[in-house]
């Protein structure tokens, strides 16, 4: 199904970064909803409309410690004449059984606790004599946890009014009223309220598993020596770690070496688990460039993936498709480490959101001040230079060069500098559009 035609007519043409990225997205689909537990589903998309099943507060509490009285019986009280009322009880927060409140009587309560029938404000225990008038050590013990006598008294310095500490019943959301709208992204205050009425689990995009593998039979795993001509393998996990923080679950497959066979089996055992595969290395001309060689001879059975040209720097090699029974999106980046991150964040980040039915799937940009000149950007190539964004001046200030294998710039900068297809070069002090990498 791939023909020699259709091949070349694909690496014929040349696609603008726009291009590519909307083939890309224009072939995601968010990931069927799941039921998951709540903190499982933190950052994911919710699906559901979700309805309060009972008021918050379930029931009318008291904000304070202190005691709960009739308010009209506090309403003359003051410092020199103040009132003297009877304590019947003690309520803690959880209790189920309430005291009656007559006229002339309290409760000494604690905050969160119900307010017993016949109560209807609570004095904060600073307004009152903390509870038999007879001192300062009775005074303490009625800040403890240690249950009151009843029988005892307590002398009110202040009046309050009706309602007065009280947190109504349903004063923070009624029954029945909408809770989070389906589309809303959960995050820790939204997972707490789904907690607070009472979901242990609800319906989201889960995070897709994404499964990275790096290509090159000269890489190492780091903490391994090397022999000659070889290098650590620093894709696998640079693209992992983005992976993770795009807010997908990354399986990271170590190195496959430049082995048709190897990476056809390799991939094979892979799709089982992934929602979304991503290679680097092998996508350009070169005599060991296999994953092209082998991802652009798939059959019609086991997929499509094209390999193309994008008029971008870095990143020029690009390969996209859908492969195995489910049709899993693959995206080959290229194997040059800048290369590699720069494809990632453009392309795969994007993918990853999509999959997680995120409303907003791309990095921000924003304007800021180029501080140096950037001399020769390629005419008619999107560049993508690294840069370390200062918020608070607004400028933006390149770092290391252009070069692709320039790892350590990379991971110096905070910003990747865009320099437009028909920009050649960028005077100093001009501005520039930004991408923060967050
Ligand atoms: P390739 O695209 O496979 O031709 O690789 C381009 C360059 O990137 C070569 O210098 C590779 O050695 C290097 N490279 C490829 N894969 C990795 C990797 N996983 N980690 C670090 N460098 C790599
Ligand atoms: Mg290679």
């Amino acid at each position: 199904m791939n023909g020699t035609t259709d091949q070349t007519r694909h690496q014929d043409r040349v696609w603008s970064v726009a291009e590519h990225l909307d083939d890309v997205l224009s072939k995601i689909d968010p990931l069927d909803p799941i039921e998951l537990q709540l903190l499982d589903a933190q950052g994911c998309v919710l699906v559901e409309d979700i309805t309060v099943p009972v008021a918050l507060p379930p029931f009318d509490n008291s904000s304070m410690d202190g005691y709960a009285v009739r308010a009209a019986d506090v309403a003359d009280a003051t410092e020199s004449t103040p009132a003297v009322l009877t304590v019947i009880g003690d309520v803690a927060a959880g209790s189920g059984e309430l005291p009656g409140i007559e006229p002339g009587q309290a409760v000494r309560i604690m905050t969160g606790a119900p307010v017993p029938p016949g109560a209807d404000a609570v004095v904060p225990v600073e307004w009152t004599d903390g509870g038999t008038g007879q001192g300062p050590a009775a005074s303490m013990r009625a800040h403890s946890a240690a249950p009151q006598d009843a029988g005892g008294e307590v002398r009110v310095h202040r009046p309050a009014a009706a309602g007065a500490h009280i947190r109504a019943r349903g004063s923070d959301v009624t029954e029945g009223e909408p809770a989070l709208r389906a589309g809303t992204v959960l995050g820790p205050s939204q997972i707490g309220l789904l907690a607070a009425i009472g979901r242990g689990t609800v319906r989201v995009h889960p995070r897709p598993r994404v499964v990275v593998l790096s290509t090159g039979s000269e890489l190492v795993q780091p903490g391994e020596a090397l022999g000659p001509g070889q290098i650590h393998d620093s894709n696998s996990f640079q693209l992992t770690a983005a992976a993770r923080d795009a807010g997908a679950i990354a399986y990271r497959v170590g190195a496959v070496a430049d082995d048709a066979e190897t990476l056809r089996s390799t991939l094979e055992d892979q799709l089982i688990r992934a929602d979304i595969l991503v290679t680097s290395g092998g996508v350009s001309v070169g005599a060991y460039d296999v994953v092209k060689e082998t991802l652009a001879a798939l059959s019609a059975e086991e997929g499509t993936v094209e390999f193309r040209r994008l008029a971008m720097q870095p990143g020029k090699p690009q390969g996209f498709g859908l492969i195995g029974p489910d049709r899993i999106p693959l995206l080959a980046l290229p194997g040059n480490p800048v290369s590699s991150y720069v494809s990632f964040e453009l392309f795969v980040r994007p993918a990853i959101r999509a999959l997680m039915g995120l409303p907003e799937v791309h990095r921000p940009t924003t304007p800021a001040k180029c501080t140096e000149a950037v001399a020769s950007s390629p005419k008619g190539k999107r560049q993508f230079l690294r840069g370390s964004y200062d918020a608070e001046a607004g400028t933006v200030t390149p770092v290391g060069g252009a070069g692709s294998h320039l790892i350590k710039a990379m991971a110096h900068a905070n910003a990747l500098i865009i320099v437009p297809e028909d920009t050649t070069e960028v005077p100093a002090g001009a501005e520039v559009d930004i991408v923060l990498l967050g």
